[in-house]
Formats: C-alpha cells, structure tokens, sequence
C-alpha cells in the first residue's frame, strides 16, 4: 500500500492498494485537475527523483521549508521557533531525512497548523516524523482531510498554540481558513502567516481575498470585513503569505484595511471609505 500524493496539489491520502481515481480537493471549483488529467506520485518516487527539502531562514525565529524542485502548488510552510517550542505552520507535500534533521537541530516540532486543505501537503508524515506531534485541523474543514490520524485534533474560533502564537479561523476561501499571529516576530512588531487566507498580492503593499484564486472566484465583500475583524485584535506589523515571494514586511492592518477597502470598492458592494494609495484623487 502506498500513500498517494496529488501532483497538482500536493495533498497526501491515505495509504492504499492503488491510484485513487480523483483527488476531492482538486475536484473542488476552488482548485484544478491539471491538464493532462489526475496524477499522483509518493515519497519514495519523489526522493527517487531528487527533490528535496529548501530551508531558509527569514527572520530571527521564523524557517522557511519548501521543496526543490518546486512541486504542487509552490507552497511553502513556515516553522515558528520559540523558547516555549516550534510550529509548523503550513505543510507541503515531501519530506526526507535531511528535512528532519535540519528541523531537529532548530529543536524540533511540537505541533502542525494550516492555514486551509490547499496546504494539508504530508502532514500526517510530517506528524509521525516528530513523534506523533498534534495536527490541529478546524472542525469546519475537518471534510478536506485526505489522510485521518490519531494526531489529528478539531479546533474553532481561536487557538493559542504556543505562548504568543495564536490560530485565528477567519473563513473566506475556506469555512476554516486560518491566520497565525506570532507576537515576538519582526522584532516584537508581531507577525501575521497567512497562507492565503489572505494572499499578499504581487504588490507586496496589499493583500487581497478570494473563494478561488487559480479559478478567480470571488468572496462577497461582508466575508472580507469578517476576515479583517477576526485579525484585528492581533497586532502585526509584516505579513507572510504562502509563496517565498509574498512577504508585505510593513504595513500590518493598515495595510490589510486598505486593501479590504479597494476590494469592496471595486465589488460594487459599498464606497471606500478613504483614498487608496496611488489611487487617483477623489
Ligand atoms: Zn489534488
Ligand atoms: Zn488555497
């Protein structure tokens, strides 16, 4: 039996006799099946291959850990480094040993949280790597797991992980999306990892929200201001999105209110309520 990965996601299943014929996550409208059809790979595969782990550091406390070649959707996960433990946030699709080793000598993992399905990569393999740790899983996307496991625990509402790293679920592009404020990170300024619960646009000033963002399916303005009420609380100065190249360093909810603003704008549902940087004048 052989745990299959989804090529187009990187989302592993549950171990079994053959391909599956589909990957529910992919077969969502918020996803794609890439052209050329379904495709699956595993671990043994993909090391065979020469993939490998790619760490880097970002900041005092914060490791970057995505695969190379890029693989799925490019996704990155980040692992919190604090005196009380580390988190995983986010997960991919690979795993191997030298992965486990660097991430051993940064003290290990004590637990593994997502931002939404999108990033549920092997994160069962990555549980087990580090004895079991907790995989805690929204109850609201608890249908998305590809892979049950004994460390697998449901959550709601907010969740402190660790002292100082907070879950916060903001739905939008999932009933359960998430947001993991990191108060100590950028230098006590607090940090927002966000996956793409909110995306940090190529425009690093902005981020901007969306049901699907391969597909282009909007969310409705009101789901915007609910995501941007769930964070506000939580100071935070530098945004992490899901992508290496999607960081905003400054800017914090000021940023993300002036980009909620130009999204309901531009939605027709209300008026900004003041300019928009760059904008034209009113
Ligand atoms: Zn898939
Ligand atoms: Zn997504």
């Amino acid at each position: 039996m052989d745990a299959f990965i989804c090529v187009t996601c990187g989302v592993q299943r549950a171990p079994s006799d053959g391909r599956p014929e589909r990957c529910p996550i992919c077969d969502d409208e918020r996803q794609y099946v890439r052209q050329g059809g379904q495709a699956w790979t595993t671990l043994e595969a993909m090391r065979a291959e020469g993939y490998g782990v790619d760490i880097r550091e970002l900041e005092p406390g914060l490791t970057g850990v995505g695969i190379d070649p890029s693989f799925g959707i490019g996704q990155r996960a980040l692992l919190v480094q604090t005196s009380d433990g580390n988190i995983l946030w986010d997960c991919i699709g690979y795993i191997d040993d030298p992965a486990i080793e660097a991430i051993r000598a940064k003290g290990g993992l004590g637990g593994i949280v997502m931002s939404h399905p999108h990033f549920y990569g092997a994160m069962v393999e990555w549980s087990r790597a580090f004895g079991g740790a907790p995989i805690h899983i929204p109850a609201a996307d608890r249908g998305w797991v590809q892979r049950s496991d004994d460390a697998i625990r449901a959550w709601s509402g907010s969740l402190q992980v660790l002292p100082g790293v907070t879950l916060v679920q903001c739905g939008g592009h999932f009933d359960g999306s998430a947001a993991l404020h990191w108060a100590d990170g950028a230098q006590g300024k607090g940090v927002l990892l966000v996956g793409d619960t909110m995306t940090v646009v190529p425009d690093v000033r902005y981020v901007s929200f969306m049901r699907s963002y391969p597909n282009l399916i909007p969310v409705p303005a009101e789901q915007v201001n609910r995501i941007v009420d769930a964070v506000r609380p939580y100071p935070f100065g530098r945004i992490y999105g899901g992508w290496w190249d999607r960081v905003m360093q400054a800017g914090g909810i000021e940023a993300v209110e002036r980009s909620a603003r130009r999204y309901v704008e531009w939605s027709g549902a209300g008026d900004r309520r003041e300019p928009v940087d760059g904008g034209p004048d009113p």
